[in-house]
This record gives structure tokens, C-alpha cells and sequence, in this order.
């Protein structure tokens, strides 16, 4: 059978879905071409205030009204209560040290909570993949773009007119001719084993491991008397020296929990064997043991040998790899989403016009400039996963980018936050990278800590890194307003803003 369109995507998880979905929208024929059958487990399923902020800017740019409730808990409840969701105040981080009871002291020195949103309504979310993506696929083929799962490609073939994919299809062969393949087939994917890609290092990053399920009946995080927002009602990370666990709450009464860790970490845990893996690493983390007592999981848990991944290659004449297949750092901060989302926007204006070489070269390398400052920043916190003062200090790098980039955006002033993490930010994007080489090499801790906050300031609109908070960052309005010049605003604009997007 052979089928054709203007462009092939590859790949039916959120990414491909949403791809497919603007190539639609932008008047080409499409074809969306998955080897599985949905609804199916996928992992990578925290939001963020800048990917609800990026998907909301492509719902709007490329006309998909019925995707917009999903930036927002309070929108998505109403309009699709039957999609599991989970409510993402913020992101809470707790340090715990190996074999002992999780301990508070005064100072709130083992904790952090920063909140992202001042209220549930307008909230971020973790997507719970195995609906969500199921509701992304039948979007998509409503708007017009051609659907085959269950189909495995085998060829890929390029000449000067067009990309020819053969494969198979539930036993019979296929074939599908296109002018250009995008691929969302995820981390060594589709066309990095069908075009004999090499791989490349990614900066910093140490080799890590990873083991993930989804449980019922995980019981309660204690929480304390005027926490910023619930804790639980968060991106939860329970780190300790060599890795750290998620747990993502969804209103299904699924939980969903993973560990990531250094390979040695790993090992000597025997992660590989899963469940029991697993328990040997609750024996080590009491706390989290105990709230795991009467939980049980819900399906396989899946063991990934070598969790990060980067290709030396995303882009030709007739093909690119979206971002979340061209590379993977760590789930730590959530960047896989952002990343996503804005390789769709950066491939949608190519696809525009027949993309030129420079501009197929820019794609490319943004993107990998991208990942490897998440993998700078990323490694920095695994080799400070022993020094939470450390630790804590590194993310404020992270947080005071994507408050300010958010910040930014949402002013329409996108020229003052052009990449992910401020990367290509003369200063910002510079220092960051020096200060975590410095902490990789294990440099002096006060030149660290100086360093950061220095390098923070000029883009702290949140109120971050304030001593006198003790480890609680509350959303506080007025920090922007004072930050307003920062922003190259006035208070008037800020104003605004916040009205604009519900946020006072
Ligand atoms: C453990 C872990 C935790 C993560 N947590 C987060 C998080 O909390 N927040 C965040 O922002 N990001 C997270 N990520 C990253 C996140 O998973 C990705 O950014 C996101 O899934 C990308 O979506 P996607 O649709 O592009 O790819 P995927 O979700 O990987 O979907 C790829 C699809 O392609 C299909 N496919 C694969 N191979 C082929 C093939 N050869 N032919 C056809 N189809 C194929 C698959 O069946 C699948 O449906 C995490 C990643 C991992 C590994």
C-alpha cells in the first residue's frame, strides 16, 4: 500500500500529535505514522509555566481552540474532566541522607518549595500521557492528518524530490512518500537508527540510570503550617547523594514515581531487577519507604539503562528530529516539554517555505546549544546532590531563567529571552555554564554561591534566592513589580500582564 502527503511525521505521543496537528493547520497534508496503538504508557508527564506558556502560543498561532484548555488545571478540569491530570503548584524538593529518617531543622536547610502559580485555577499540571496523548491523536485525525499505527519503518530513502518510508503495517508492507519527515519517535528514535546517526556527549552530565511505574494507594507526604502551597500538589523530588525520586500526583489516584541515578548508584542498588530494585532503594530512603507501605504498582515498572541521550545529527535537506528525539538530559527540572514545544514552533516556521540550509542549520544548532545548557545545569546538580545548600543555590539558576523568560514572553518582549535558559544570553547563559563547570570540578563553595548570586540579580523577577525566606518561595506579585525594570517595563505593563493572563 503506498500512501502520500506534503510531510510525514513520525512518532504519536504528545510531540508528533501536536506537530501533525500545526502541519495541518498550516495547509499541508499530513501523515502521522505510530509503531504502537494507544492508549499506551508513556513517561514525561510534569508541565511547566513556560510549556503551558509555549503551548498556549502555538494553540494560538496555528488556530486549535480545543487544545487551549489544557495550559491550565482549572480549564482543563471543566472542559475535560475525563483526561487524568495532576495539579502542579509548584516544585518541592526534599534532601534526605542515605539510611536515615527524613529530618527538618529550623532553617528549613533540607528543604525547598518554589511555587509557580499563586492559585489551583491557574495552575500548571503533569499530563497524564496515556489519555492525554490518546486525546492528541484523535484531534489530530479529526483536523485531517492520516493515521497508521501499529506500523514499524524499516527504509528511508531520500532523493532530490521526495523521502520514501517502507515498513510494515500489521503484517503487510507499506510505503509512504513525503516531501519531509519530522521525527517524534523519541530519544534513539526512528531516523537515528535508520540513518546510522552517531551519538554525542552531552556536557557535564554524568552516565545515569532509571527506574519508573505508576502506583496506587501512595500515602501522604507530611506537610507543615504555612507551606506556599500544598507540597504534594507539586513536581515532589526527594534527592540524596547519586540520584533522586519523583513522584507526581494525578487525579486518577495514580501516583507516578521514578528514581534516576548515577550509574554506580545504580548498580549498587540493582535498579535493573525493578520492583525489587526498588525496595532496596526505599530500605535506603525510610520516609519515602514509609509512604510507599501500602502502595501498590500499576503495571510493569521499566528500567532505562542509559537515561540520557543526544544526537551529533537533527536535521537534513528532508527530515529533522524534533528536540525531545534529538536529545534527553534527565527528568530533573522538567525540561523535556519546553523543549518539545518549542522545537514544534522553530520546525512549524520552516516548514513554512521549503527550509534552507541555514536556516536547517540554525534548527540545529539551537537545539543542541539548548540541551547542553540543561545538561550543564543538570550535571552541576548531580555533583551537588550531596550539598543541598549547593544544590539549592543551582536551581535558582534554573528558576530565575524560566521566571524571567515567562516574564518576558507573556510581556511580549520575547527578544529578551530568546533560548531555553537564557543560553545564548552573553552573561546569564556564559556564567551559568562556568559556575557549573566550577562546581563539576568541585570549586571553592563560596565562589560558587557568590557567583550565582551574582549572575541571578539582573534576572531575579521572583523574589529567588533570598535568604530570609528560608527555602519557601511563595508567588509574591509585587516582586515583579519591583523587578519591572529588569524587564525593561513599567509597573503599568506589568499590570496589565497579570490582568491579561488571570494572574491578580
Ligand atoms: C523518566 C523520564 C521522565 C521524564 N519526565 C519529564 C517531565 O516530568 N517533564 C518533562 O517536561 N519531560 C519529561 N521527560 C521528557 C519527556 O518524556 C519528553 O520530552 C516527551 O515525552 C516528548 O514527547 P514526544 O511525544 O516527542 O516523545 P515520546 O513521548 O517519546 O513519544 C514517542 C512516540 O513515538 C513512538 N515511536 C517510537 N519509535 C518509533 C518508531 N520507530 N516508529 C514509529 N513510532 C515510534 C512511541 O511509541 C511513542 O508513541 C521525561 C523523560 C523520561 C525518560
Amino acid at each position: 500500500m503506498e500512501h502520500r502527503a506534503d510531510i510525514a511525521v513520525v512518532g504519536g505521543g504528545f510531540g508528533g500529535a501536536l506537530m501533525a496537528m500545526v502541519a495541518r493547520r498550516m495547509g499541508h497534508s499530513v501523515l502521522l505514522i505510530e509503531k504502537g496503538t494507544h492508549p499506551r504508557f508513556a513517561i514525561g508527564e510534569s508541565s511547566t509555566p513556560l510549556a503551558n506558556l509555549f503551548l498556549q502560543q502555538i494553540v494560538e498561532q496555528y488556530d486549535l481552540p480545543e487544545l487551549l484548555p489544557f495550559r491550565r488545571w482549572g480549564e482543563w478540569q471543566r472542559k475535560y474532566p475525563n483526561i487524568g491530570c495532576g495539579l502542579k503548584r509548584g516544585f518541592s524538593f526534599f534532601h534526605h541522607n542515605l539510611g536515615q529518617k527524613y529530618s527538618e531543622d529550623e532553617n528549613r536547610s533540607r528543604q525547598l518549595l518554589v511555587a509557580a502559580s499563586p492559585r489551583d485555577e491557574v495552575a500548571d499540571t503533569h499530563w497524564y500521557r496515556s489519555d492525554f496523548d490518546q486525546h492528541l491523536i484523535g484531534e489530530a485525525q479529526r483536523l485531517g492528518v492520516e493515521y497508521f499505527d501499529q506500523t514499524e519503518l524499516t527504509e528511508f530513502r531520500e532523493s532530490a524530490e521526495e523521502v520514501t518510508l517502507r515498513g510494515h503495517r500489521v503484517g503487510e508492507a507499506v510505503e509512504f512518500r513525503t516531501g519531509f519527515v519530522v521525527d517524534a519517535t523519541g530519544p534513539r528514535g526512528c531516523l537515528f537508527r535508520l540513518l546510522g546517526l552517531a551519538k554525542r556527549e552531552l556536557p557535564l552530565m554524568p552516565s545515569t540510570s532509571g527506574l519508573f511505574a505508576h502506583f496506587k494507594n501512595v500515602g501522604a507526604w507530611p506537610s507543615a503550617e504555612g507551606v506556599p502551597y500544598p507540597v504534594e500538589d507539586a513536581a515532589v523530588h526527594h534527592v540524596f547523594d547519586g540520584g533522586w525520586v519523583w513522584m507526581l500526583k494525578f487525579n486518577n489516584g495514580i501516583t507516578s514515581a521514578g528514581v534516576a541515578a548515577v550509574k554506580p548508584r545504580a548498580e549498587s542498588l540493582q535498579l535493573c531487577e525493578g520492583r525489587t530494585g526498588w525496595d532496596r532503594l526505599l530500605g535506603l530512603l525510610p520516609s519515602l519507604g514509609e509512604q510507599f507501605r501500602g502502595a501498590e504498582s500499576v503495571g510493569d515498572f521499566v528500567f532505562a539503562r542509559e537515561l540520557s541521550f543526544c544526537t551529533s545529527n537533527l536535521a537534513g535537506n528532508r527530515w529533522a528530529l524534533l528536540p525531545s528525539a534529538a536529545g534527553f538530559v534527565d527528568p530533573l527540572l522538567s525540561t523535556g516539554f519546553p523543549l518539545t514545544l518549542l522545537g514544534i514552533q522553530r520546525l512549524a516556521k520552516l516548514l513554512s517555505a521549503w527550509p534552507s540550509e541555514a536556516e536547517l542549520e540554525a534548527y540545529r544548532c539551537q537545539t543542541l546549544a539548548e540541551l547542553d545548557q540543561v545538561s550543564h545545569l543538570v550535571g552541576a546538580l548531580y555533583a551537588s546532590m550531596d550539598d543541598f545548600e549547593v544544590f539549592t543555590a543551582l536551581t535558582q539558576l534554573y528558576f530565575a531563567a524560566v521566571s524571567f523568560s515567562e516574564t518576558a514572553h507573556r510581556l511580549a518582549k520575547p527578544k529578551l529571552a530568546g533560548a531555553f535558559l537564557l543560553c545564548d544570553h552573553p552573561a546569564f547563559g556564559l556564567a551559568t555554564r562556568e559556575i557549573c563547570n566550577l562546581v563539576v570540578a568541585r570549586g571553592r563553595r563560596d565562589e560558587v554561591l557568590g557567583r550565582i548570586a551574582e549572575t541571578i540579580e539582573p534576572f531575579n523577577v521572583a523574589g529567588l534566592a533570598d535568604a530570609a525566606k528560608r527555602n519557601w518561595y511563595p508567588v509574591v506579585l509585587d516582586e515583579l513589580f519591583s523587578a519591572a525594570p529588569k524587564l525593561r517595563a513599567t509597573e503599568s505593563e506589568i499590570r496589565e500582564m497579570l490582568l491579561r493572563e488571570q494572574l491578580l
